[in-house]
């Protein structure tokens, strides 16, 4: 078995690096002179060897400028990083891409994970590539193009009658055996690094002056501590030209546990009861590393919200018919809370705000249908 999350107080593990000999052996025109995926940053990944890398192509995602909506909302500039174009249509296949090559590395024979649906289809298509067996433990109600999706990149699935957080007690039993790995978010190390790339990508995109502001929808928290981690990384290699960000964590109001907690000042999330939202992804009524995700909006100097269902619908709508992008209900939410990040005086028009699209709309038919 191997071994996930720390044996002293259960908490997450962290791929450490030699942040010193990255500095002395990689430089910034030699990254820019490489592919446009996220393996460009192998030396801050943690697969060792190359022919380990399970891969589809994923990363380097573009950056578009929201001329339109930046008018609307009255901000001098909006950008949009869109990770809807990665394979399987999400964010997810960041850090599937790692965590399977990982496993590949670490002769892993079978995977499984508890998902609001997405990282279930990424984990199926990189571990079929990678020829792993895989099983995916999904709420009941998740939407049907994604358990079709785990299902058609050979994932053997079980629908539970509950949420993620059912799903992944009968996952960590599961996991308890020889031969196989937890990849349920924040369970095991190397997701996160997956995410990370999101922001070594902004990083290098906007030649390492971050934006003000990221708006991130947040679930599991695996961007937002991803992320945090990357500018870290960053600074310390000496390779940031600005103050990292802040960050603003957004949740749907029929499922806010980080936006609560962040607001009544604790350290950590208290469950929520009767979790409902159209935005599958941000269906986590507490977080496994709820403590983190809280640490890096504090740090940052950011702040969370929540916006309703209803909002997140009439978003997908704005940004589809004034942009041009069909995003997901999640990616939604991040220009949905615009609007409420200026009337509690969160966002100053001078500043250069990014909303991060962390899936594909056409994934989730249902929602729009009749709008
Ligand atoms: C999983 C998911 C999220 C939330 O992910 P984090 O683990 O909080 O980073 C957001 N959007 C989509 C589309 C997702 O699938």
């Amino acid at each position: 078995m191997v071994q996930t999350t720390c044996q002293s107080c259960g908490g997450v593990l962290f791929a450490r690096y030699d942040l010193g000999q990255v500095e002395r052996h990689v430089s910034k025109p030699t990254l820019a002179s490489r592919e446009r995926s996220m393996w460009r940053y192998l030396e801050l990944l943690p697969v060792k060897q190359e022919s380990h890398i399970v891969t589809l192509g994923e990363g380097y995602t573009n950056v578009l400028q929201l001329n339109k909506l930046a008018r609307k909302v009255g901000l001098k500039e909006l950008v949009m990083k869109d990770d809807g174009l990665l394979p399987t249509g999400t964010f997810k296949a960041r850090g599937m891409s790692v965590a399977i090559s990982k496993c590949v590395e670490l002769g892993v024979r079978k995977v499984a994970v508890a998902s609001a649906g997405n990282a279930g289809a990424a984990m199926a298509a990189y571990a079929s590539r990678g020829g792993i067996e895989s099983y995916a433990y999904m709420p009941k109600d998740t939407p049907e193009p994604i358990v079709r999706e785990c299902e058609i990149y050979g994932a053997k699935v079980t629908l539970v009658d509950g949420t993620i957080a059912d799903a992944g007690k009968i996952v960590d039993e599961l996991c308890s055996r020889d031969d196989w790995m937890v990849l349920s978010t924040m369970k095991e190390p190397y997701r996160v690094e997956g995410k990370k790339t999101m922001g070594f990508e902004i990083a290098e995109q906007f030649r390492w002056r971050i934006p003000d502001l990221i708006v991130y929808p947040t679930g599991g928290g695996t961007g937002i501590v991803g992320m945090w981690k990357a500018f870290g990384e960053l600074e310390q290699i000496g390779w940031m030209d600005s103050k990292p960000p802040r960050f603003v964590s957004v949740q749907s109001s029929g499922c806010a546990p980080v936006v609560k907690a962040f607001r009544e000042g604790r350290e950590s999330c208290e469950f929520w009861n009767n979790a409902i939202t159209i935005a599958a992804g941000l269906r986590v009524p507490r977080a496994y590393g709820d403590y983190l995700i809280l640490r890096a909006i504090r740090e940052s100097h950011g702040t969370a919200v929540a916006v309703s269902d209803r909002e997140m619908l009439d978003a997908i709508k704005e940004v589809a018919r004034t942009e041009g992008i069909w995003v997901c209900p999640e990616g939604a939410a991040t220009y949905a809370c615009l609007p409420k990040l200026k009337n509690e005086g969160l966002l100053d028009k001078d500043e250069q705000v990014l909303l991060y699209n962390t899936g594909l709309g056409t994934l989730y038919p249902d929602v729009v249908k009749g709008s």
